[in-house]
């Protein structure tokens, strides 16, 4: 075998998996197509890990709780409520943890074909600098946001209508803002004839000093699993940030003489399709806030957001405080040797926010990551070394 894990996918929930992995003492690759770690992060322009300290349970163990301190001790966080920084900070501060870690990291690696044998994979190959790569490993991590190493792997998705998973987004940063008061612009805004539908509501926050605001304001619907889908929206979002500064100088307060000073390079989809696992995480469990008999991280309960309310039935909840994520949710039915962490765990698609937060997919990666270095064990073991990674389950 050329590694014992393989991490398919080097965002929060990949970061979380591999350095998870790495400290049983196993030999672990992790790729991306990316040039880094980060992923939404850092290549979707999105600096902001909200709930790192609202999900204190989740967050400040394990991972992620380092993760925070290193970005602490490095003075790279600019705004200490929701943890805002840069994507350099992040990309720069993941790289040398998982360095630390003794994690093999692989980047401009696209994952596209998967040996499959008896319900096992054997083998994956990735697309890099116009040659193929072909890795084995024991175990497998799917931390690709898509599930994309679970589908070509053959598991099975839950159902979801594309048109019914949250709007794709191309973030934007505009500089020269004066008196930005947030809960003002959100009150302001349904009287404001904000130009596009499919955005419900005032986005924006503060990411350098109090005139650089980033905005969440361009939003679309469609199909993240389909390529000529992507190019579309990514198209379409960009000819509406124009669009939207324009809005901005002339109807928002503060705005009037704002620059734009950065656009995502890549769209952020926040949700597109989720496995289906050993157990699958349902809205009536968040509601009713139903025990889990083997936790392994820490998510919300609260769930819809980002324009459900157009759906054909509206499904935005807000239920107070924290529910446990359990073991199951990041087991695929039907391949063994595969453990899936990060936005694309076993949830139903109207759930999704309850997992979906960075920390929260940091937390899940590194217990698939621990999961799959010791081959997918049952619950006890999980827990013992998850409790050892000082990890809050
Ligand atoms: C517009 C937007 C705003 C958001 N705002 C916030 C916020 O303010 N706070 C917050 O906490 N969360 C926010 N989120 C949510 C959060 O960013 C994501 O849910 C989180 O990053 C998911 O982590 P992940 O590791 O599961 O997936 P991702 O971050 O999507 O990482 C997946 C990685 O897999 C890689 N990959 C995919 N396919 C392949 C392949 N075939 N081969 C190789 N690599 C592959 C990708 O390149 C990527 O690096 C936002 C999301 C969006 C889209």
């Amino acid at each position: 075998m050329d590694y014992d894990v393989i991490v398919c996918g080097g965002g929060p929930a990949g970061f979380g998996a591999a350095i998870g992995a790495a400290r049983t003492g196993k030999k672990v690759l992790l790729l991306d197509k990316n040039s880094g770690p980060g992923g939404v992060a850092v290549y979707c322009g999105c600096p902001v890990f909200s709930g790192i300290r609202d999900f204190d349970a989740a967050s400040r163990g394990g991972v992620a709780g380092e993760f925070a301190q290193a970005m602490e001790k490095d003075a790279f966080i600019v705004n200490n409520i929701t943890m805002n920084s840069s994507e350099f900070a992040i990309g720069l501060t993941m790289t040398r943890m998982l360095k630390a870690a003794g994690v093999r990291m692989l980047f401009y690696a696209t994952l596209h074909t998967v040996d499959v044998r008896n319900g096992r994979i054997r083998n994956i190959t990735v697309s890099a600098c116009g040659k193929n790569h072909t890795f084995t490993a024991e175990t497998f991590v799917d931390a690709t946001g898509d599930a994309v190493l679970a589908r070509s792997a053959g598991a099975e998705i839950l159902p979801y209508q594309v048109n019914e998973t949250m709007t794709k987004t191309v973030l934007f940063r505009v500089t020269g803002v004066t008196d930005f008061d947030k809960p003002k612009l959100m009150e302001l805004f349904p009287q404001l004839d904000f130009p596009f539908t499919y955005q419900d509501r005032f986005m924006g926050t503060i990411v350098g000093d109090g005139n650089d605001i980033l905005l969440n304001l361009t939003a679309i619907s469609g199909d993240a699993l389909d390529a000529f889908e992507l190019t579309r929206m990514d198209m379409e979002l960009r000819e509406q940030i124009p669009v939207v500064l324009k809005w901005m100088k002339e109807k928002l307060p503060g705005f009037e003489n704002c620059r734009l000073s950065a656009a995502a390079p890549v769209i952020g989809v926040r949700s597109s399709c989720n496995i289906k696992g050993k157990e699958i995480i349902t809205c009536a469990d968040l509601d009713n806030n139903t025990p889990v008999s083997d936790p392994v991280a820490c998510g919300g309960r609260s769930y819809g957001e980002h324009y459900v309310n157009c759906f054909s039935s509206p499904w935005r909840k807000s239920n107070s405080g924290t529910r446990a994520i359990p073991y199951g949710a990041l087991l695929p039915e039907k391949i063994a040797n595969l453990c899936v962490g990060g936005r694309c765990i076993s949830i139903e698609t109207k759930a999704v926010t309850a997992v979906r937060l960075m920390p929260v997919c940091m937390a899940t990666g590194q217990a698939a990551g621990v999961a799959a270095a010791l081959g997918i064990p049952e619950y006890s073991k999980l827990k013992a070394e998850l409790q050892r990674q000082k990890c809050n389950i």
